[in-house]
């Protein structure tokens, strides 16, 4: 089969690789449907070493059941199923507790040992806890949005979770990709009176006007925080999404909570320390986030989004064949593009 390899950075390549095959009694093999490239994806696509060996990419797919190991019982061959971009036995003392991402028995796809999602198929582990089947034919128009369930639709409502968005309280989102519109998407969801969007790419803002967001800061740094305490009476935000992982947002996403107010992150956070250690300690800011049990998502988003109540999907701006991917990696990094969608 075809799928994608990083090589190193800027080096992202479509090439054959071993067909998949079922290993243990609780995988399913899959074949993909669609895919999508993640902000994430470009850390490797920026900085990665060179390999000689290659990296298998992707997290984020929709597929066909095409086979179940021996012990899968709750996956049939034939289901549509969205698999979310960790795996996990759904059964752990963790998995009990919606902390999918941290299971006992679980991990990440693609790297050396694992099939990537941008692949023609992918090998499954813990099939019955991992993949999700979706109540839909595998061309349903509403794929596109039933595809950021497998991350950056539940990426940004972990960050609203974990920053306590809560009805009538004013949250900010730091950062505009893919993960920052959803948050602004669930933070509206989650009922937040005033959503402060912080970016400065007019496309993007315009695309969280649509999905909610009252106000927009498009200064940095200590400017941008001047601006939010502006716009919140000098209080700051009740509920603040770190949606980037740098050091400058992660600094103005600490910033700009107020006291007693909590910052959800999940943007991958690309430094070892974490800036404005003091005055987050002196105004009680709970700091919370992490990667995003998407797996225990699906039930609560599932139905707004085949009711359209929320419409995630939007944030696809790029879509292809798979050999479209590297085209896609250039065009999210350069942002030109704010996500791109792989079809089959
Ligand atoms: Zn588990």
């Amino acid at each position: 089969m075809r799928a994608t390899v990083m090589y190193g950075a800027g080096d992202v390549r479509v090439e054959h690789v071993p067909d998949p095959q079922i290993k243990e009694s609780t995988d399913a093999l899959v074949v993909v449907t669609r895919a999508a490239i993640c902000g994430s994806d470009l850390w490797p696509f920026k900085g990665m070493p060179p390999s000689e060996t290659g990296r298998r990419m992707g997290h984020e797919f929709i597929g066909i059941v095409e086979a179940v190991g021996k012990d899968v019982h709750k996956i049939k061959v034939g289901d549509l199923v969205a698999a979310p971009f960790a795996w996990s036995d759904g059964t752990c003392e963790f998995c009990q507790v919606g902390l999918h991402t941290s299971c006992l028995h679980g991990g990440w796809w693609g790297g050396a040992e694992l099939d990537g999602g941008q692949g023609e198929a992918v090998r499954v582990p813990q099939a019955d806890g991992t993949l999700y089947p979706l109540p839909v034919g595998r061309d349903h128009a509403l794929m596109p949005s039933l595809l950021t369930l497998t991350d950056v639709m539940a990426t940004g409502h972990h960050a609203a979770v974990t920053a306590k968005v809560a009805p009538g309280k004013i949250a900010a989102v730091v950062g505009g990709g893919a993960v920052g519109l959803c948050g602004v998407i669930a933070a509206k969801r989650l009922g937040a009176e005033q959503i402060i969007f912080l970016d400065r790419h007019a496309e993007r803002i315009a695309l969280a006007q649509s999905f909610g967001a009252t106000d927009i800061v498009s200064e940095r740094g200590e400017a941008a925080v001047e601006r939010v305490l502006a716009l919140t009476n000098g209080l700051g935000a009740h509920s603040v999404l770190e949606c980037v992982g740098y050091e400058e947002s992660t600094r103005t996403a600490l910033s700009i909570a107020r006291p007693g107010g909590a910052v959800g992150r999940v943007g991958v956070p690309q430094d070892e320390t974490m800036p404005v250690a003091m005055p987050t300690f002196f105004r009680n800011v709970t700091i919370s986030g992490g990667p995003a049990p998407a797996r225990a998502y699906m039930d609560a988003l599932l139905p707004d989004v085949l009711e359209g109540r929320i419409e995630p999907g939007k944030v696809f701006d790029f879509s292809g064949p798979l050999d479209c991917v590297p085209e896609g990696y250039r065009a999210m990094n350069a942002r030109t593009a704010i996500k791109a969608i792989i079809e089959f």
